[in-house]
């Protein structure tokens, strides 16, 4: 039988990676501008890093993580995200120790066991970038203008930033309290996971999708209405130093995030691209985060892009894949082992050069070029190859010329178009 993928993974393939390779590269370059620096973590980590870091009493923890144990009866987990990771590796290689200050970033794929739809997979690419040790919210403010830079940089458009402040440990208790009570009269109107949550984490209620939950919660109390004076201060300079960067934002009450470690600071980027509403990323700052799996009180804000849908809302008309320059066409045993001659040469410099494994005829060589979409084809004859010549074949305006293959290298840098 034929063996096939898994379902919810899924395989990228080379007419695709193009969009993959320019969203990295240009994350790369946007990030490390901002002065970030690449982290790689492990796939694989203790299970408890996961239900301490995100929280118990959360969907991933409760039921979307692939946990396993390994040979030795260690429970180990596939990493849901890499928020937690990162933080553990800031502590283990006390990373603080040389400047407390950290910004850091992340690409690659995180797992959760989650209802495979359209564009959406159990094993997902994230992008995520980390700002640890600062509690100023300068930073705050300076991690959503280099999110908003990225994102337009990729050629996203029509984007709209929406802001919240969750509160912190001190005063999101007595909202957390305050929500229950309001929620406790609608719990008929809860769907069974909400009636858990009033209890667990009545907070999630906000992200329901079930529409009488959605109702329930409509008139519900603001964090914002709640919070102390040290993190309305806080939220007003947020607000403040975006308005100084020219970035303008909502207020949307009603975001509260589903993991247990953010406080404060939460902003999501919504793209309203092709008159269809996608939330693109989120993110938001989580001071306890830390002290849950660390015990060290390090503060953080970040955020995480899921790039299978920032992939699905790039340009359409852009063009990704990379076809090769040139093909070569040979005739004839010699000519054959001129083109292969060349072939090595041009590819050591950079021309993406194919050629016919099986020698076809010029018809059927000349239809695979049309179909590799090369600029040109050079046709290698074996008349001409006595005259140390062949045939340049402009595939764009079906136009030839005879050239010298001395002079080969310097004729095509001339004429190929490099992107
Ligand atoms: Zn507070
Ligand atoms: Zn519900």
């Amino acid at each position: 039988m034929e063996i096939k993928a898994i379902r919810g993974f899924n395989d990228i393939l080379p007419n695709e990676i193009g969009k993959w390779q320019f969203v990295e590269e240009t994350a790369r370059e946007v990030f490390e501008g901002f002065g970030f620096s690449e982290i790689r973590i492990p796939i694989i980590e203790r299970t408890e890093l996961f239900s301490r870091g995100i929280g118990e009493a959360t969907d991933i923890v409760e039921k979307e993580m692939y946990t396993f144990t390994d040979r030795s009866g260690n429970s180990l987990t596939l990493r849901p995200e890499a928020t937690a990771s990162m933080a553990r590796a800031y502590l283990e290689h006390q990373i603080y120790s040389f400047d407390p200050v950290a910004k850091l970033y992340c690409i690659g794929p995180m797992f959760r066991y989650e209802r495979p739809q359209k564009g959406r997979y159990r094993q997902f690419y994230q992008i995520d970038a980390e700002v640890f040790g600062v509690e100023n919210p300068m930073v705050d403010a300076e991690v959503i203008i280099m999110l908003i830079h990225f994102l337009k940089k990729v050629g996203l458009e029509n984007l709209e930033l929406q802001i919240n402040t969750l509160g912190c440990r001190d005063c999101r208790p007595k909202y957390r309290e305050e929500l229950r009570k309001f929620l406790a009269t609608k719990s008929f109107q809860l769907c069974e996971d909400c009636q858990r949550r009033l209890q667990t984490n009545p907070l999630r209620i906000f992200d329901c999708k079930v529409e009488s939950c959605q109702e329930a919660i409509v008139d519900a109390p603001k964090v914002v209405d709640f919070i102390d004076g040290e993190c309305q201060k806080h939220f007003d300079k947020v607000k403040g130093y975006l308005e100084m960067a020219g970035l303008s934002y909502i207020l949307n009450p009603r975001m509260v995030r589903g993991l247990d470690y953010y406080t404060r600071t939460a902003f999501e980027v919504v793209s309203y691209q092709l008159g269809s509403q996608n939330a693109v990323t989120g993110g938001g700052r989580y001071d306890n985060l830390f002290q849950e799996i660390g015990g060290l009180d390090v503060p953080g804000i970040g955020f995480a892009i899921g790039m299978e849908r920032l992939i699905s809302l790039l340009p359409k008309e852009k063009e990704f894949i990379q076809y090769p320059h040139l093909f070569l066409a040979a005739l004839g045993e010699e000519a054959y082992g001129e083109a292969y001659r060349l072939i090595n040469q041009l590819h050591l410099e950079g021309i993406r050069a194919e050629l016919d494994y099986e020698a076809k005829s010029l018809k059927s060589q000349m239809r695979r070029a049309d179909k590799l979409k090369v600029q040109y084809v050079l046709i290698l004859g074996e008349e001409e190859l006595k005259r140390g010549k062949a045939v340049l074949r402009n595939m764009t305006d079906k136009s030839q010329e005879e050239i010298l293959i001395n002079n080969l290298l310097e004729t095509l840098k001339s004429k190929i178009v490099f992107d």
